[in-house]
C-alpha cells in the first residue's frame, strides 16, 4: 500500500458525447473547424476568465503549451486569450511567477522539477512563498548531457570507460572537469550528478559544477570554457550537429520514460479559477496527444522552429522529434521514435498524468545531495510537500471530462529502474538512498 495520501480512483471513462474531440489523428489542420462541441463549452462549466499567461523556454518541453495556442486547442476549450510568453530563462521564469500576470509576469507554466515545490516553499525565491499547484507532465525524455568535442575518443558515454579520466583531470590540466546547468537545483542538474555519480564520479568533490545562462552554454562547450552541459533538445543535438561536441547520453538512455517538465500554476490562480484550470488541462491534454501523433511531428518542428518560439532553422528539431540521435564519438546512432520527446504516451503509460511518485524522487535526489537541507528536512517532509503540490485530483477531472478512457490509477508509477540497475521504490525512498554509494545524504 503506497503510503501517500491520495484518493484511489479507477476510471474507466466513456468517451461517450465527446468521441470526436479526441480522434485527431487524420484530422489535418481542421481539427478545430470539424471537432465536436466539447464539455467546456457547455453551460455550466464555462471558465471563469478566458485568459492566462504562461511561460515557455525555447526546448521541446514546451510543445504542448504552445500548440495548444497555435493549434487552437485552448481556444476550443473556452480560453482564446492564453497568452504563451517567451522566458529569458528559468531564473526570470522563476521571478515573473513570484510577481504573477497582473505585475506583467506569469500565472505559471513550464518548469523543471522540483522548482515549483522549491517556490512554493520560498527555497529559491529568497524565502517568498509562492504555492503552486503541478497539474500536468508535459513530456517524457528529450534531454541528454552533452560533452565538448575536446574529450573525444575518451570514452565519456553513458557507463564511463575511464572515470579516472575526470576525477584526474585537475592533475593533467590545472582545473577541474567542468560540468554545467542552466539553473542550479532542477532537474537538468540532477541528471548531470546522477550520471557522474553513477559513474563513479562526485559531482561535489571531483568536478565542479557551473550554472550557466542558456545563451551561453554552446558558445562555452565552443571556447572549452565548460566540458559537459545538461540540456534539453534541440541543444544536444545542435552540439553533435554543429562539430561542437558529442552526446555522453540521453536522459532516455539513463531513465527511458524518466519524469522531465511539468505544467505548474500559482496555486491562487487555480483555487481562484477551477474552471479555467481544467479547460487549460483539457487544452494541454489534447495538445500532447496532437504532438505524438507521428503524423503532426513536420508540422510540430516548423511551428516551434518559427520566430516567436524557438527561433532557429526546422532542420535541427526534426531529427529528435523522430527520435533520430547521432551521439556521436564513435558511439552506435539512436533511430528510435520512443526515445525521443514524447508527449503521451510512453512505454510506461500515460506521459502526462502527474504521478506523485516521481515529484518524490525529485526531491529525494535533492535530499540526497543536501541541496535544501534547511526547508527539505526529512522524508516526511518531502511526502507532505508532494500532497500540497500535487494536483493529479484535477488531471483526472480534466481526463474524465474529456472522456479519457485509459488513465492511471494511483499516485505511483511503481518501481523506477535506473540505467546502473539502482532502483526507486516510492513506498521506500529510504531504501533507494541507502543503495546510492556516492551522497551527501
Ligand atoms: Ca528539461
Amino acid at each position: 500500500m503506497s503510503q501517500f495520501h491520495y484518493r484511489r480512483r479507477h476510471f474507466l471513462f466513456t468517451a461517450a458525447g465527446v468521441t470526436g474531440a479526441f480522434l485527431l489523428k487524420g484530422c489535418g489542420p481542421q481539427v478545430q473547424e470539424t471537432a465536436q462541441p466539447t464539455p467546456a463549452a457547455e453551460p455550466g462549466v464555462a471558465p471563469e476568465v478566458t485568459t492566462i499567461r504562461l511561460g515557455f523556454l525555447p526546448i521541446v518541453e514546451s510543445a504542448p503549451l504552445i500548440i495548444a495556442k497555435e493549434k487552437g486547442f485552448f481556444a476550443k476549450y473556452g480560453m482564446p486569450g492564453v497568452e504563451v510568453v517567451k522566458q529569458a530563462s528559468w531564473a526570470s521564469a522563476r521571478d515573473n511567477v513570484v510577481i504573477g500576470s497582473a505585475a506583467g509576469g506569469i500565472d505559471g507554466g513550464m518548469w523543471q522539477l522540483p522548482m515549483p515545490h522549491l517556490i512554493t516553499e520560498g527555497v529559491i525565491t529568497n524565502g517568498q512563498k509562492v504555492p503552486m499547484y503541478v497539474l500536468a507532465q508535459l513530456i517524457t525524455q528529450g534531454n541528454g548531457i552533452a560533452i565538448a568535442g575536446a574529450h573525444q575518443g575518451k570514452g565519456l558515454h553513458l557507463r564511463i570507460q575511464n572515470p579516472d579520466y575526470i576525477k584526474g583531470f585537475s592533475r593533467t590540466n590545472g582545473r577541474k572537469f567542468r560540468a554545467a546547468f542552466t539553473f542550479p537545483g532542477g532537474n537538468q542538474e540532477l541528471w548531470i550528478r546522477y550520471w557522474l555519480a553513477a559513474n563513479g564520479i562526485d559531482p561535489d568533490k571531483d568536478i565542479e559544477l557551473l550554472t550557466v545562462p542558456p545563451a551561453e552554454t554552446v558558445q562555452g562547450m565552443r571556447t572549452g570554457t565548460m566540458d559537459a552541459f545538461s540540456t534539453g533538445d534541440p541543444w544536444p543535438f545542435r552540439i553533435v550537429n554543429e562539430g561542437i561536441g558529442f552526446l555522453g547520453a540521453l536522459t532516455a538512455q539513463m531513465w527511458p520514460a524518466h519524469p522531465e517538465e511539468y505544467l505548474a500554476i500559482r496555486a491562487d490562480w487555480v483555487d481562484k479559477h477551477p474552471k479555467a484550470t481544467l479547460a487549460l488541462l483539457q487544452a494541454v491534454m489534447a495538445a500532447q496527444q496532437w504532438c505524438d501523433d507521428p503524423a503532426n511531428r513536420q508540422e510540430l518542428a516548423t511551428i516551434l522552429a518559427g520566430r516567436n518560439y524557438f527561433n532557429v532553422p526546422v532542420a535541427v528539431l526534426e531529427p529528435p522529434f523522430q527520435g533520430k540521435y547521432t551521439l556521436g564519438d564513435g558511439q552506435p546512432e539512436v533511430n528510435d521514435f520512443q526515445m525521443g520527446p514524447l508527449y503521451w504516451q510512453d512505454r510506461q503509460g500515460n506521459v502526462s498524468y502527474p504521478y506523485k511518485s516521481h515529484e518524490l524522487w525529485f526531491l529525494t535526489e535533492t535530499m540526497r545531495w543536501g541541496l535544501h537541507n534547511r526547508f527539505i528536512k526529512d522524508m516526511d517532509q518531502a511526502k507532505k510537500l508532494v500532497d500540497r503540490v500535487n494536483r493529479a485530483d484535477l488531471w483526472l477531472e480534466a481526463a474524465k471530462l474529456s472522456g479519457i478512457a485509459q488513465v492511471p490509477t494511483g499516485p505511483s508509477r511503481g518501481k523506477e529502474t535506473f540505467f546502473d540497475g539502482v532502483t526507486f521504490d516510492p513506498d521506500n525512498p529510504q531504501q533507494y538512498l541507502a543503495q546510492l554509494q556516492i551522497k551527501r545524504a
